[in-house]
């Protein structure tokens, strides 16, 4: 019997493949330049193939985990996991015909208005997957736990981890922030999980948002191990990549801020000079000191905003030279300003 509402076919199951093929290629051709990261990551992580059996086990696992549910209908108890992604559908009916020619059913609900998307579903009956799958594995799947080979064997834990990644997980745009999480349902779950990821590289952090649990981290260099550790190597290029700019861009402004900084420093340290001249030339005092004072103070008054380094160029001296004749100058002007406030301070 049909359900209702959806579309249903089983197809051979070589047409099956070449089907999904087709959808999946011209998916990638037409949409590369206006995927977000995260489906960027996705698609690069359902290309992965793991060799070892155990391997492939591990990344079902976490595809089932996330985004699988166990149903009961007329025909019996059946698995199914349900994505928007292509890919990801391939991959899941890739394993479990690889795993043990279990038969699959892919089920694609019709796009409507509402939802742009189309959802995809991969049915196996329960019965064929406990032929599979021996009882100690099923167990630890419904129960949801951290199945015990990932935990022991590093390939397979990471495999575990792009199967999480493929059900449930998402990756902000590096270009706008580093942040990467893996959504799951069940709290008791998601601390199992935050746990077991504890004994990696990796600190991950939760937080309940929106009835789930958020299992994240938040900076460049966790993202860049993650993406490293599933075997996302080409989106992790692309974040090194972004990483360069964005620290280049980063540099650059540290420069201009230090260099409006010194221009700063130099027109406050000028206004002072001009003032301490001016006072000597007020006083008659300038013509009486050697040439070479009086030169600078010119270049000085002519060149308000340059640096020693520029009056040093302009008059062909050393920088020393004009730093030393400046300071002589404030100097006398201080001298005849602290005599006037004494001055001052004798007639009252
Ligand atoms: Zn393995």
């Amino acid at each position: 019997m049909k359900p209702n509402k959806i579309s249903s076919y089983s197809l051979p199951r070589a047409g099956f493949f070449s089907a999904l093929e087709n959808l999946n290629s011209r998916k990638d051709v037409v949409e590369i330049s206006e995927l977000n990261f995260s489906q960027r990551v996705r698609n690069e992580l359902a290309r992965v193939k793991p060799t070892h059996p155990s391997c492939k086990w591990a990344e079902l696992f976490g595809l089932i985990q996330t985004i699988g549910t166990l149903n009961i209908s007329t025909r019996g108890p059946s698995l199914e996991i349900k994505t928007e992604n292509a890919a990801v559908a391939r991959k899941a009916v890739t394993l479990f015909k690889e795993l043990g020619q279990m038969d699959s059913e892919l089920i694609v609900e019709k796009e409507t208005k509402l939802k742009k998307r189309k959802l995809y579903r991969i049915r196996v009956s329960a019965e064929d997957f406990s032929r599979i799958f021996p009882e100690s594995i099923h167990s630890n799947i419904l129960d949801k736990d951290v199945p015990t080979f990932a935990e022991d064997q590093e390939c397979c834990r990471r495999s575990y981890l792009r199967g999480l990644f493929l059900g449930s997980g998402s990756v902000q745009n590096p270009e706008k922030t580093y942040h990467l999480e893996i959504r799951i349902a069940e709290k008791r779950f998601a601390e199992r999980l935050k746990e077991f990821l504890d004994g990696t590289d990796l600190k991950f952090g939760v937080v309940e948002r929106r009835n789930e649990f958020v299992l994240y981290i938040k900076d460049s260099d966790s993202v860049a191990t993650f993406l490293t550790m599933v075997g996302a190597h080409s989106s992790l290029l692309h974040l090194e990549n972004i990483r360069i700019i964005k620290d280049m861009k980063n540099n650059i402004n540290r420069m201009v801020n230090c260099e409006d900084a010194n221009i700063e420093k130099t027109i406050t340290a000028s206004v002072k000079q001009v003032q301490a001249i001016d006072l000597l030339e007020e006083r008659g005092m300038l013509k009486t000191l050697p040439k070479s004072f009086q030169e600078v103070a010119r270049v000085r008054k002519e060149n308000f905003d340059a640096s020693y380094t520029k009056i040093a160029e302009i008059l062909e001296i050393s920088k020393s030279a004009v730093s030393y004749r400046l300071k002589k100058i404030e100097d006398m002007a201080e001298k005849i300003a602290k005599d006037r406030r004494k001055d001052q301070e004798d007639e009252e």
